[in-house]
């Protein structure tokens, strides 16, 4: 029997979790939601089925012409379990909904982390999330910064992380907001909050963090220093990173000069240019002075959508960590 899977809120990571859903043996798309008779609702009327996220509006979709099935309520019926895609800190609002109807139900890095019983983050911490009925999925920053520190994590002592986010201010179909010329400090009081995001999923690590938001659109970058005690390799960690499938290398002697080379390469190599590995420049990665430096690259609008699957895998107990891990890999074409 698949995991029958709703789709609460069908905008960026929305479509992309429905479509990651789709591509999966144990697990089916029951049906997705939106809450106006936008493009979007038309696009998932026709793949996935729609259900107005709030009841009153089924006739706003049918005066537009755009099949509804339902409501939520209607669709919660058909799952087992609800990927609440809404925007930030509606769904800590949904979640009640979703204890009524007795299912399932994961939140994304927008709400708190006391929406749910544990935060998650695949090589972080899967085991976490075993049998569990309310997971969190970190936010694209903090999924981006848990990979390479579970990997350090197991290879060396870390005594302290400093990582600076330089943020891309919007997602690119943003028109109502922006930032057209300017470098803003977000927050200007430091640290920021992605440091104690971390240690949601790894409560050990000692973690600071400080975050700006610039004009573009496309990605995320991270300037990493790590303090380690005793000697580090560099080879290794390259060849580690090397090995790990959600880590990408990239290198400037290639042509990756900056995000920008970093998603022509992703036009050519996926759909919707999703990129769902970290995106490390490998020439980044020195020790120097007893700190590790690594720069990334992260594509928000795709970096959490193979951990969204491997939560529900995780709170099914369809699989243990690494088998599920592989075949979300697989299946997303992360090789
Ligand atoms: P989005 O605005 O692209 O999509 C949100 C969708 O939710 C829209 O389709 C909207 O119609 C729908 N919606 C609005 N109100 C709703 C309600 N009451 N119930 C159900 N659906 C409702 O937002 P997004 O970027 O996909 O973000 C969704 C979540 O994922 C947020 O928590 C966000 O913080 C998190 N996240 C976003 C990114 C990113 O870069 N976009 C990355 C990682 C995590």
């Amino acid at each position: 029997m698949k995991v029958k899977v709703a789709i609460n809120g069908y905008g960026t990571i929305g479509k992309r979790v429905a479509d990651a859903v789709s591509l999966q043996d144990d697990m089916e798309v029951v049906g997705v939601t939106k809450t106006k008779p936008d493009f979007e609702a038309r696009m998932g009327a026709e793949k996935y089925g729609l259900y107005a996220a709030i009841p009153d509006r089924v006739k706003a979709f049918e005066d537009a012409g755009i099949e509804v099935k339902g409501t939520i309520e209607d669709l919660l019926e058909k799952a087992d379990i609800v990927v609440d895609c809404s925007p930030g800190k509606v769904g800590a609002e949904n979640k009640p909904l979703y204890e009524k109807a007795g299912v399932k139900a994961i939140f994304q890095g927008g709400e708190k982390a006391h929406v749910a019983e544990v935060s998650f983050s695949s090589l972080a911490n899967y085991d976490d999330a075993v049998g569990k009925s309310f997971v969190r999925v970190v936010s694209c920053n903090t999924t981006g910064l848990a990979r390479v520190l579970s990997i350090l994590r197991d290879m060396y002592e870390l005594r302290k992380v400093r990582a600076t986010m330089i943020r891309r201010v919007v997602d690119p179909k943003e028109d109502k907001k922006g930032l057209v010329n300017g470098i803003m400090p977000d927050p200007v009081k430091l640290p920021s909050h992605h440091a104690e995001d971390v240690k949601t999923v790894l409560p050990d690590v000692n973690i600071v963090t400080t975050a700006f938001k610039v004009p573009t659109t496309l990605m995320h970058l991270h300037s990493i220093a790590v303090e380690i005690d005793g000697n580090v390799s560099v080879d290794d960690v390259i060849s580690r990173f090397d090995e790990e499938p959600r880590i990408m290398l990239f290198s400037k002697e290639e042509g990756f000069t900056s995000t920008a080379k970093i998603i022509e390469f992703a036009r050519e190599y996926r759909l919707r240019y999703d990129l769902f590995e970290n995106a490390v420049w490998r020439e980044s990665i020195n020790f120097h002075d007893g700190e590790l430096y690594i720069t990334q690259a992260i594509h928000q609008e795709a970096i959490v959508v193979p951990e969204n699957i491997d939560a529900i895998r995780a709170m099914f107990e369809l699989a243990d960590k690494q088998e599920s891990m592989k075949k979300t890999n697989r299946t997303l074409g992360i090789a």
